[in-house]
């Protein structure tokens, strides 16, 4: 592989994440049919989103105009495209050391609607920051890393409550900011020394409900009552957030087989 070229994210190969020095692809037996069924798990998700996909088609055909012909035209191609991901996966065997190795695998590399391409990516994102989270607290004994959980109140207008976490967060980020260089208007947060955050948004049946999860590098133990006056204090409206200890050792994600939540 030429140095400027990407690596391709269709096909993971094995041989390329060792070469990297991730030893994440090689499984025992029982580890190995584990991951068949979470394999398989995905999917069938995967087909339902494609099946699903391919009732949005029928029913923007049935509309009989150019408008809902051109959305056809997009809900056909990606229900294809989720159809045929992961058909094709490549395992081999190394008896000597009894080790499964997946070697390849064809996917859709529709992240954002496919279950399998995102718990794929998901993971390869947990592998690549947990090996720097581990750089970073070998060369910074006194950060200790913190999960943090950012909520706001349920409701009915997805968008409306998704800015309002967006918006809250970069209110708490930018007082951070403001402390770093001027000195004044410390919050909990301002502990940190790094963060990595994602969205995640559910609906149990009682409205719309995103919040944030993060892992801080603190250098000193956020205190949950404190963070979550201050998060009330901007939100307005919510308060929940959780704060729990994450403890490195036991942090070893192998990037096929990190859980989705
Ligand atoms: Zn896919």
């Amino acid at each position: 592989m030429k140095d400027n070229k990407k690596p391709r994210n269709d096909v993971l190969l094995a041989g390329q994440a060792s070469e990297q020095g991730r030893n994440i692809t090689v499984d025992s037996n029982a580890k190995h049919r584990a991951r068949i069924t979470r394999f398989g798990h995905l999917r069938q998700q995967s087909k339902e989103m494609s099946n699903w996909l391919f009732t949005q088609h029928d029913e923007a055909r049935a509309l009989d105009t150019p408008m809902g012909e051109l959305m056809a035209k997009r809900f056909g191609h990606f229900a294809n495209q989720l159809s045929g991901c992961a058909n094709y996966l490549l395992f081999k065997h190394y008896y000597t050391l009894d080790k499964y190795k997946l070697s390849g695998l064809k996917t859709c590399k529709k992240h954002m609607l496919c279950p399998f391409c995102s718990a794929i990516r998901a993971s390869k994102q947990a592998t690549a920051y947990h090996d720097k989270m581990v750089h970073l607290l070998k060369e910074n004994p006194k950060l200790k890393p913190v999960f943090v959980t950012l909520t706001v109140r349920n409701g009915d207008d997805l968008k409306e409550r998704f800015y309002h976490l967006k918006d809250s967060f970069t209110t708490l980020q930018t007082a951070r900011r403001k402390w770093l260089k001027r000195g004044n208007g410390h919050n909990e947060f301002c502990k940190a020394h790094g963060i990595v955050y994602a969205y995640e948004i559910t609906n149990n049946g009682k409205g719309w409900h995103p919040h944030l999860h993060m892992i801080l590098l603190v250098d000193d133990w956020i205190d949950k009552d404190k963070l979550s006056a201050e998060w009330y204090a901007i939100t307005g409206d919510s308060f929940i957030v959780d704060v729990r200890r994450v403890k490195p050792s036991k942090a070893e994600v192998d990037t096929i087989d990190a859980k989705q939540q």
